[in-house]
């Protein structure tokens, strides 16, 4: 394999998709030496088929908003690599939303769900749509609008969306709800991360920021150190961030700040449960800020325009969006002392980010290994739908432990150098792609 040719060749076929190219690379650099131990892989292309997806739909929404003005939005589904398992991934409805992203979200959720050990292929879908500002009513138009177009295309053992970045139980509500009444398919495994009283899993809402801790936990147990009292800067205050911030207070860690796109707060004291269930508000209220935080409790401070990176931690902990941790931000948390990075969102630390973290030689791991818990227990989520029953939460959370236990396992034989330190994004990378390879190997040439 060569990584440089390959690159070059598709970004002639997919000009400017610089996320989805920022992934793509990542991956290849990391599974080059062991790729070209397999020449059975060469001969079947398995690079070059892998990097691209089986199919995109591209769908128009159109909608009608409170003001009764017509909205139109793009929608999409990615469905990327079905080698191990029917399609599997979430729904991001996002302003920035567009193809490039939505290759790079499916590209890298293909790995993520290989390493989660259970049968789920990749893929990745949403809009360009903004719910910053809308209603209710706007949010469930658009979400049943979106279904109109989506549902052919998706079904219990073909296509199983979910949420993500503005997709939440709110959202998965209006779309299942949609989809019943079109499909009249009454299957409650369709979509995962739904409510409680209609097939969802207990735990879900809560998996992908606990699974990011038990993941975390695990790191610093074979580096020798310990969570308890650690100080946490966490960005986002989202779904994600709740539960990482609920299992990090639980785990008697602190967690000194959580960021919006408006600005940083700071939170000496750490979270409590009041503080933690306020994040939920935060998120609800369609409002995309983090500074009412500050009003609501006065021992923590908010100041506009600044990222949690600014704030001194031992453990930083991305829980937003992509590229949000770059190579100053890296720079600014290795002067302030940090000894852990875990991305918890996609993708979340730019490469010059990932290389400053590795060269200082602190802890560090990638998202497709540390947020694998979400997808993970969505995966429960269908088992438990398909066998009609619901475990209870113990039963959910021994499964996500075993399973982040495994994910971390494999990054560190796949990860681990001479010198020994584990290089985790590699670790991941090997070990994801080495299934899927598999998979498709075994199946032939289509
Ligand atoms: N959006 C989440 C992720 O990035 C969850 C996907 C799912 O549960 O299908 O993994």
């Amino acid at each position: 394999m060569n990584v440089e040719k390959l690159m070059a060749d598709l970004e002639r076929r997919h000009p400017g998709e610089s996320e989805y190219l920022q992934a793509v690379r990542e991956v290849l650099e990391s599974i080059e030496e062991v790729y070209n131990q397999h020449p059975e892989f060469e001969k079947a292309k398995i690079v070059e088929r892998i990097v691209e997806p089986d199919r995109i739909f591209t769908f128009r929404v159109t909608w009608v908003d409170d003001k009764g003005e017509v909205q139109t939005n793009l929608g999409y589904r990615v469905q990327f690599n079905s080698a191990i398992g029917p399609y599997k991934g979430g729904l991001r409805f996002h302003k920035a939303v567009n193809p490039s992203m939505l290759k790079f979200l499916g590209f890298e959720q293909t790995f993520k769900n290989a390493l989660t050990t259970l049968p789920m292929g990749g893929a990745k879908g949403g809009s360009d749509f903004d719910p910053v500002g809308k209603s209710d009513a706007e949010i469930m138009r658009f979400c049943q609008a979106f279904m109109l177009e989506l549902w052919r295309n998706i079904g219990v053992d073909t296509d199983v969306p979910a949420g993500d970045v503005g997709v939440g139980g709110r959202e998965i509500g209006f779309l299942n709800g949609m989809y019943q009444k079109l499909a009249r398919q009454y299957h409650t495994g369709v979509l995962t991360g739904k409510g409680m009283n209609w097939g969802g899993s207990i735990l879900r809402p809560e998996a992908t920021g606990y699974g990011a801790l038990y993941f975390v936990q695990h790191m610093l147990h074979l580096a020798g150190k310990d969570i308890k009292g650690a100080t946490i800067a966490l960005s986002g205050f989202g779904n994600v961030a709740w539960g990482a911030a609920k299992k990090a207070t639980e785990l008697g860690a602190k967690v000194i700040a959580i960021s919006g796109p408006d600005g940083v707060i700071y939170n000496p004291n750490g979270m409590n449960e009041e503080k933690i269930n306020y994040m939920l508000e935060l998120r609800a209220s369609n409002r995309n800020i983090v500074a009412p935080f500050a009003e609501k409790f006065p021992d923590a401070t908010f100041t506009p325009g600044k990222k949690a990176w600014s704030i001194k931690c031992d453990i930083a902990l991305p829980c937003a969006f992509q590229n949000e941790l770059n190579g100053d931000d890296a720079a600014e948390l290795l002067k302030n002392g940090t000894w852990c990075c875990a991305e918890v969102s996609n993708m979340g630390c730019t490469p010059e980010a990932i290389h400053a973290f590795q060269k200082a030689g602190i802890l560090f791991a990638p998202g497709k290994a540390v947020n694998a818990g979400g997808v993970a227990t969505s995966g429960l989520e269908m088992t438990q739908n398909c066998m009609h029953l619901s475990w209870s939460g113990k039963e959910v959370d021994e499964r996500l432990h075993t399973i982040m236990a495994s994910i971390h396992e494999a990054c560190v034989t796949y990860g681990k150098q001479a010198d020994g330190y584990v290089n985790y994004v590699k670790g991941a990378n090997i070990a994801g792609f080495m299934k899927v390879a598999q998979a498709m190997l075994e199946q032939g040439i289509y």
